[in-house]
């Protein structure tokens, strides 16, 4: 927050299986710069089934949650901090709506319709809130001060 004088916003964005495997990791980086946001950190992760449960523990109780398990376990993931004024619903826009398949008609040019199939595999994650992309942050990177963002992918 020295540099300049908006206040900037951080949040998480997750590159999942589908995306990574399917080699999409190039194309979405691609927007995420042409959209004004700045990576100011990215790990590869391969997530183990209690840390994608507690990644996702807001949906443990629905129908899709083992399936949802098994998605996000199935090969590593790209985890980064975004950064720009307005990054959090700004992430959400660009990504376009859950269900993939209605992203390619309703929001043609975002990254789900880009590299999304269905309700579940869509191929990317963003914070939902403030309050989520603080949680999401700190999950991926430790002790993310409004200034500072620590790595600890070895501990993951
Ligand atoms: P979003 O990722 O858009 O915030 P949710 O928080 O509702 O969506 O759901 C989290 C993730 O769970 C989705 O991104 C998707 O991978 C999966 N999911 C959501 N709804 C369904 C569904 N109806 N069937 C299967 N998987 C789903
Ligand atoms: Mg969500």
């Amino acid at each position: 927050s020295s540099e300049g004088s908006v206040e900037k916003e951080k949040t998480l964005a997750l590159i999942k299986p589908d995306g990574v495997s399917g080699n999409y990791t190039d194309g979405i980086k691609r927007m995420i710069l042409e959209s004004g946001f700045r990576i100011l950190r990215e790990t590869i992760v391969q997530l183990d089934e209690d840390k994608a449960a507690n990644f996702y523990a807001e949906h443990s109780s629905r129908t899709f949650f083992s399936s949802l398990i098994k998605y996000m376990t199935s090969g590593p993931v790209l985890v980064m901090v975004l950064e720009k004024e307005n990054a959090i619903a700004d992430w959400r826009g660009l990504i376009g709506p859950t269900d993939a398949r209605k992203a390619k008609i309703t929001h043609p040019h975002s990254v789900r319709a880009m590299c999304g199939l269905d309700s579940e595999k869509n191929c990317v994650h963003g914070s939902d809130s403030a309050l989520s992309a603080q949680r999401e942050m700190s999950f991926f990177f430790k002790e993310m001060s409004s200034d500072e963002v620590v790595p600890t992918h070895d501990e993951l």
